[in-house]
């Protein structure tokens, strides 16, 4: 099963570790900092051995590389993964904005029901089944989690249970919520947030989170 360093580690950029298998393109690594898409989290983009990794997708616990035909890496072969830092770190603020503005509408709206999440690397956005116009919440949602980000609070991440590779984040004082996304260390990291509404339809309301570095 790939070690997903990602988890213990979310701010590793590079790792030295071994080709565990590789079946044509599909290539498996013994340890990896490489995102799979999951949760709405975008896929990590970056190099193993050199090469770019076109499409990376889970497969039970193990994650699988998809590289260029042609790659001449071997099973036990060392190789450098470098993941686009830049691209993670702008998903991992955006992710915990996303995850702040959730948590905050559900304590807004009670029984509000989320469709859809997704996470780019410059904007997330959240969908809800919601009968009215949900922009009367926004200077609300804005000043509750900016005043989270701004009080830098600690991120706890951690696992709730191990065989099945369950995760969690945690704001003391504030929310424990299920996830297995790549978080942050601190609140205060998020930056600026910013919502737009989008209306996509009839009774479905779209938020966008934006997350300026401060
Ligand atoms: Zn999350």
């Amino acid at each position: 099963m790939t070690k997903k360093l990602f988890w213990e580690d979310p701010y590793l950029t590079t790792i030295e570790t071994v080709v565990e298998s590789v079946f044509d393109d599909l290539v498996t690594l013994r340890e990896t900092i490489f995102y799979v898409f999951s949760g709405g989290q975008e896929s990590d983009t970056g190099t193993i051995g050199g090469y770019p990794v076109l499409e990376s997708r889970k497969s039970g616990l193990d994650l699988q590389y998809i590289l260029a035909a042609g790659h001449e890496l071997k099973r036990g072969d060392s190789v450098l993964v470098k993941i686009d830092w830049e691209r993670r770190y702008r998903l991992m603020r955006l992710h915990f904005a996303a995850e702040l503005i959730l948590e905050l509408v559900y304590r807004e709206l009670g029984q509000v029901k989320k469709i859809g999440a997704h996470i780019a690397p410059d904007k997330a956005r959240i969908d809800f089944h919601w009968p009215q116009n949900i922009s009367s919440l926004f200077p609300r949602l804005t000043s509750q989690a900016q005043a989270l980000v701004d009080q830098d609070m600690e991120i706890i991440s951690a696992c709730s249970d191990e065989s099945s590779q369950k995760r969690y984040w945690e704001v003391p004082g504030f929310a424990r919520i299920p996830c297995g996304g790549t978080h942050l260390k601190r609140t205060g990291e998020v930056g600026n947030i910013m919502l737009k509404r989008k209306n996509i339809g009839k009774g479905k309301e779209r938020i966008e989170v934006y997350a300026a570095a401060k």
